[in-house]
């Protein structure tokens, strides 16, 4: 459904919202009105996201009012309550998006809510069905309108993203698939093979970052505005003018100095991740350590960047596809995760694997994990169609270096915990899907058990954690660097 206002009814309601006032009180017959059930406001850098959570599918139109800029939000069938009176002390302050949200009963069916913006913003508007603990969800993200190309490319890749243009591998066009296509009548799997090998005769050209040159293709979001995004309008051209095989492998570095590090705290915003029994949070437990594993690492002198630096919910695709366009080397999610029982214990540290999973536990693990977008909640966007047996050869060797990365990992944490299990155990992570970049997925213990929830609580433990995690790392580093 779109849910785009056309011109014409934008003007007739710019028209009717010389009318509008928010101290507007009609009582109505409240048998058809959406139940609200919460509402959640999530400030971040990236993006602001709104949450209106309630018993019924919400049924919304919206559009922007300009000088001073506003979204204006119709919600029908709705009316005035208690729950949908907070958002207005919802909004922070700090929040860098909106300024203000100010809601009232438009006419007699029709609950408006306004926000004051700061800036420009290019909303994304989607419904969710109820998953997890959740109702039906109205989401309302509030991206950047223009992302400058310098930016954190973070914004880039989400606003990519929300266009269908990330696949399930991360980022799009430095893709096998679009080498074979740019390439008609070259042995383009051989070059693969001998890339794959070690044994490459082609002259080595570092992983393009390309990640705007698919427009106009798959892009079937619903709810879009017709405001103008100015990544379309700047060319990003390849780091090559023609198009020329690009391996698929990262260069290995240099030195210590030269090694890339991608640290993923696990979960965020909407996406809570696992409760502890005493309320302990998976996603701030994660962003803690995540963040004291990035001083330790930076110490040594690695590079190094993370996924998320708050509170905010990020795909699990644009993770990875974070991690393919700052070429990194090495990939570490970090989780603190919950078993159905809470005698489950001990430290784990988990791989990629595309032939099924290697233990019932690491089964279950990866299909909690998957579920984070829908928790989370993504915009449903047409997907990459991928040739995955160009992928599969990339895929196993690195697999091969990620059961590596892996173990060392594993080493140093066990001088720390107890492990789960002796060896990297594997499944079908989404989160573990770059197909160049070794990565393994630490659950540092399981907050369902109440030993290890009172040990995640502790600056001590978290270090300790932040310090193995990072040990692991070195010493992998050390072993790929020529
Ligand atoms: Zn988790």
């Amino acid at each position: 459904m779109d849910n785009k206002i056309s011109r014409r009814d934008m003007l007739k309601t710019i028209g009717g919202t010389l009318l509008f006032s928010i101290t507007s009180t009609s009582v109505v017959a409240a048998s058809r009105s959406a139940n609200f059930v919460a509402v959640r406001v999530w400030p971040a850098s990236a993006y602001t996201r709104v949450t209106i959570e309630s018993q019924q599918t919400l049924d919304y139109k919206y559009f922007h009012l300009e000088n001073p800029d506003r979204l204006v939000l119709d919600i029908q069938n709705a009316h005035l309550d208690e729950v949908i009176k907070s958002i207005s002390v919802k909004v922070l302050e700090r929040d860098p998006y909106i300024s203000k949200a100010r809601v009232g009963q438009y006419d007699d069916n029709t609950v408006r809510i306004v926000f004051d913006l700061k800036e420009k913003v290019n909303p994304q508007l989607f419904t969710l069905k109820p998953v997890s603990e959740f109702k039906n969800r109205l989401v309302v993200d509030l991206y950047p309108a223009s992302v400058a190309s310098d930016d954190d490319p973070l914004l880039v890749l989400l606003q990519e993203y929300n266009k269908g243009q990330v696949s399930s591998y991360g980022s799009t066009a430095d893709t096998p698939v679009s080498v074979a296509v740019q390439n008609n009548g070259r042995d383009i799997l051989g070059e693969k093979i001998s890339q794959i090998t070690g044994n490459n005769n082609a002259k080595p050209v570092p992983a393009p970052v390309v990640v705007a040159t698919n427009k106009g293709s798959n892009n079937n979001s619903s709810g879009k505005t017709t405001t103008k995004n100015p990544v379309d309008s700047k060319p990003k051209s390849p780091k090559t003018p023609t198009p020329v095989p690009q391996p698929v492998k990262t260069p290995k570095p240099r030195s210590v100095k030269d090694t890339i590090i991608v640290l993923d705290p696990g979960h965020g915003g909407e996406d809570p991740g696992a409760i502890g029994s005493k309320g302990t949070r998976e996603k701030d437990v994660v962003l803690n350590i995540a963040r004291k594993a990035r001083t330790e690492l930076r110490n040594k002198g690695f590079k190094v960047y993370m996924t998320r630096d708050e509170d905010v919910f990020i795909p699990l695709r644009v993770r990875v596809a974070k991690a393919r366009q700052l070429k990194a080397h090495v990939f570490v999610s970090i989780h603190a995760d919950a078993f159905t029982k809470p005698s489950a214990r001990g430290t784990g540290v988990y791989a990629l694997s595309q032939k099924g999973a290697t233990s019932e536990a690491a089964k279950y693990l990866a299909k909690t994990q998957n579920q984070s977008d829908e928790i989370g909640g993504v915009k449903k966007v047409g997907d990459k169609n991928v040739d995955n047996t160009l992928f599969d050869l990339t895929q196993t060797a690195t697999i091969n270096r990620s059961l590596k990365l892996g173990a060392l990992i594993l080493k140093e944490l066990e001088k720390v915990n107890k492990l789960h299990k002796e060896y990297v155990d594997q499944a079908n992570f989404a989160v573990l899907k770059a197909p160049d970049i070794p990565s393994v997925l630490v659950e540092t213990a399981f907050i369902s058990n109440p030993t290890e929830e009172n040990l995640l609580k502790t600056e001590s433990f978290r270090l300790k954690m932040a310090k193995s995690i990072s040990d692991g790392v070195t010493s992998f580093a050390k072993s790929i660097t020529t």
